[in-house]
């Protein structure tokens, strides 16, 4: 059982806010934590501890910093089964996805740790004798970050680190259904780091909303839904702090004229699949030739049917439940509205029962065909093991399908034709463009999206320095 408080200057303080509970979602009647939750007053304490630390943490070089972030990275390591396991019995997904995902959180961050220790400015040419310009770069600041329950490692490092490594004081508020793994993170950092450069603090929806609004956070990144991120949005308009908001995404695979269909839908099946489909970056559409369609749909089928859903604890389990009951109500409703309005289901389309897993929150992985753009199943974002499967008869058609959503994250053609492959790469609107593999996406590239799908500074990448630092204009006159 976790038992967790709030990290603010160094201490584990109990919280004045609400305190909650998390469940197995493989078991929801077993109590995996009980955490409790800081108050406004509490999240003001946390700010001004930050703000003074950060003062004497920027002065720090970029060189201790970096021997700083690699021992938390070292520290983190130390603890990986621990942090996977917390994954799992909160979050549910399958132990060898977490272990995975603890794995390549920390190559994310040493890669940023290493972007942090690159140089930062520029030698610029000047208007004026003998005066030299540069520019240079300081950190921000306090930073804001709020994490969802999809991955409760990876998100939060992927804030925590590059904040810290480029001389920033970081406050994470992890999703109030998988804050253990952010605990973990928290007493990592409590032992080796200076106080206040990493603190956490638990709660819901109003936790994040004081932390986000305080006039002393300098930035906000930020990863969740859109209605959420629309309000984070909203909320900083008063203090004008910089965003960095990580948004859902309706993403699209395109087959057009894959030279090996059974490899093609491999790819796709284990982007639809994994985190049973609850990713931003998760395949949800298949737009498919229409001479391939059929094979498309069997190939499919008999992939989404070889899944093993279980407890993410069991050997052999493929997919875990889906995180808790409102998870499972969605998916499950907006199936349901797709089946009324004309889709056909091709496997799955409705809650699973597994055995010694009593009110598992399981979703059967479901291809739906027959799918007109139009419904809501093509067009929002499920955040469930649900594939939809539309036909197409041109690459206008196919590229109009594509884009006709609100959401701009990532995107997959499969194609050996040049042209089409060079239309996808220009026309795709979306932040990740990915060529005859699926979605996955390198620790080192800039990871984002465009429209509904984000704002401000992808995370992680080179361009993740924009959002953590501020720039500088310097002119300097020989005397
Ligand atoms: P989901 O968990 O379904 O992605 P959210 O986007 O609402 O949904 O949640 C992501 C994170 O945002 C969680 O840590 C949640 O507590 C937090 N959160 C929710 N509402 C707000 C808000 N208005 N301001 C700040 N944080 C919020």
């Amino acid at each position: 059982m976790y038992d967790y408080s709030n990290l603010i200057d160094g201490e584990w303080i109990t919280g004045e806010g609400d305190a909650f509970e998390t469940l197995n979602p493989a078991r929801p009647a077993e109590v995996v934590g009980r955490y409790s939750g800081a108050s406004a007053r509490q999240i003001t304490v946390a700010v001004q501890a930050a703000s003074a630390a950060q003062r004497a943490w920027r002065r720090s070089t970029a060189v201790e910093r970096f021997a700083a972030v690699e021992a938390f990275v070292t520290g983190v390591l130390a603890r990986a089964e621990e942090l996977a396991v917390s994954i799992t019995r909160e979050q549910g997904k399958p132990l060898a996805e977490s272990r995975g995902e603890v794995a390549k959180s920390c190559a994310e961050a040493r890669i940023m740790a290493a972007q942090a220790f690159r140089s930062q400015g520029d030698v610029m040419p000047s208007a004026r004798p003998g005066i030299r310009n540069m520019v240079v770069r300081r950190p921000r600041g306090v930073i804001a970050a709020i994490t969802p329950w999809n991955f409760p490692i990876l998100t939060p490092m992927r804030k925590i680190v590059p904040a810290i490594a480029f001389g920033n004081a970081v406050i994470l508020k992890p999703s109030e259904f998988t804050p253990s793994t952010a605990c973990i993170l928290a007493e990592v950092a409590q032992a080796l780091l200076p106080r206040g450069i990493v603190q956490v603090v638990n709660g819901k929806a109003a936790a994040g909303s004081h932390l986000v609004r305080h006039k002393e956070v300098a930035g906000v990144t930020f990863t969740g839904s859109v209605p959420t991120g629309k309000a984070i949005f909203a909320a900083t308009a008063d203090t004008l702090a910089e965003l960095s908001l990580e948004l859902g995404g309706k993403n699209a695979a395109v087959v057009n004229d894959a030279g090996d269909l059974g490899a093609c839908l491999d790819q796709i099946t284990g982007a639809a699949c994994m985190c049973a489909g609850q990713r931003c970056t998760a395949i949800s559409r298949v737009l498919v030739r229409r001479d391939l369609y059929a094979a498309t749909l069997d190939g499919l089928a008999s992939r989404f049917n070889a899944t093993v859903l279980g407890d993410g604890m069991n050997a052999g389990t493929t997919m875990g439940p889906l995180v808790n009951a409102a998870q499972l109500a969605k998916v499950d409703a907006m199936v349901n509205d797709a089946v009324r309005d004309g889709a056909r289901v091709v496997c799955g389309g409705s809650p699973a029962k597994i055995a010694g897993c009593d009110g598992g929150y399981f979703y059967a992985p479901t291809v739906l065909a027959d799918v007109d753009p139009a419904m809501r199943i093509a067009r929002e974002e499920v955040f469930g093991p649900v594939l939809v499967v539309l036909a197409f008869d041109s690459i206008d058609h196919a590229l109009g399908m594509l884009n006709d959503v609100d959401f701009g994250l990532t995107s997959a053609i499969f194609s050996e034709q040049n042209t089409v492959v060079q239309r996808f790469i220009d026309e795709s609107e979306n932040g990740m463009i990915h060529v005859n593999h699926g979605t996955i996406p390198d620790n080192h590239m800039p990871f984002g999206g465009i429209r509904n799908s984000g704002v401000g500074a992808y995370s992680v990448g080179p361009s993740a320095i924009n959002f953590f630092t501020t720039e500088h204009s310097v002119y300097i006159k020989g005397q």
